[in-house]
């Protein structure tokens, strides 16, 4: 067996060990990534960027619902094959690569290419979406996303939504704006709808209310609590828990947990951000969703291999199959 495809349980996959000799400040960026993640946290303080130990594998195959394979963590290399490679063997099967602006939405489509692991979301993300509003590029760009649409593997639009976290008042109205663009979109091109929804459930609600939700509405790296996971139920919109609901400070996400239909319920990593419990502030990768589906077992006290089932065959009926017939 070649080393550099190794992925044993307890140890690091291969594709993700830095060298002795590099100095993997998370900076470098990858070949056909746009970004990376810097080597500071949010607190100025500087972060561990070794990637966590390989999981268990998990009895039955579940996907990755919201990945970033274009940023790049940890200060290394690692393919679109390489990453999805490192999740198949933990029976991470697939994931839903997600674009967030014209450049990775582009890289999403390349990617949906040569990767048959792979199913793709395309947007202009919340955060983005009033800046270019301003400099009067949005028109184009919504354009541009509905092309990247049409691809056949792209089968979801998002992320998309409201942040009130990160946006200052002046451009909530345009942000509003582009999140309706979005779930007009959605609605016409008959796709699913992933919702990033930072501090803002409320107007989330409303304004998918407002408009007519699509069929399929997917609320990414859910951060509501309970009444909002209730609302979900009501309405038939699916939950999906990120490495968050594993964090010790988030009681909150547990008893969403506990109260989300379990026909609604999906599993992310929003990698490389979001790595679970104990490894949070580490990068995070695909590979790791079993650490959040066996947190999610344990809150729910069910068996892990049922609920990966479970997870699976929601997240196939919103997006549809990933096995290519
Ligand atoms: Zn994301």
């Amino acid at each position: 067996m070649n080393p550099q495809h190794s992925t044993t349980a307890g140890t690091i996959p291969a594709a993700y060990r830095r060298g002795e000799d590099e100095p993997g400040d998370g900076l470098d960026g990858g070949t056909g990534g746009g970004k990376s993640r810097g080597s500071v946290d949010g607190n100025g303080q500087r972060r561990v960027l070794d990637y966590a130990p390989a999981p268990q594998p998990l009895e039955h195959p579940v996907i990755d619902n919201h990945t970033h394979l274009d940023f790049r963590d940890g200060g290394v290399e690692v393919s679109v094959s390489q990453a999805m490679d490192a999740a198949e063997a933990v029976g991470v099967a697939g994931a839903v690569q997600v674009g967030c602006d014209l450049e990775s939405s582009r890289f999403t489509v390349q990617a949906l290419e040569t990767e048959p692991r792979l199913l793709g979301a395309v947007a202009i993300h919340p955060n983005e979406a009033p800046l270019m509003a301003r400099d009067g590029t949005l028109e184009a760009a919504l354009a541009e996303i509905e092309q990247f649409a049409a691809h056949p593997r792209v089968r979801c639009i998002g992320e998309t939504g409201l942040d009130y976290f990160r946006t200052a008042d002046d451009g909530i109205e345009r942000q509003q704006y582009s999140f309706r663009r979005h779930i007009d979109m959605a609605k016409r091109l008959g796709l699913a709808l992933q919702i990033h929804d930072r501090d803002a459930h409320d107007d989330v609600v409303r304004i998918l209310r407002e408009e007519g939700a699509p069929q399929r509405v997917v609320f990414h790296c859910f951060s509501g609590d309970a009444a909002l996971a209730r609302i979900c139920n009501e309405q038939g919109w699916y939950v999906s828990f990120a490495g968050t609901v594993t964090f010790k400070n988030a009681a909150n996400l547990r008893e969403a947990l506990a109260v989300t239909d379990p026909e609604r319920m999906m599993v992310e990593t929003d990698a490389p951000f979001l790595t679970p419990h104990p490894y949070r502030g580490r990068p995070n990768a695909s590979y790791m969703v079993p650490y959040t589906v066996q947190a999610m077992a344990r809150e729910l006290q069910v068996d892990a291999g049922e609920l990966a089932s479970r997870l699976t065959a929601n997240t196939e009926e919103v997006y549809g199959p990933w096995t290519q017939v």
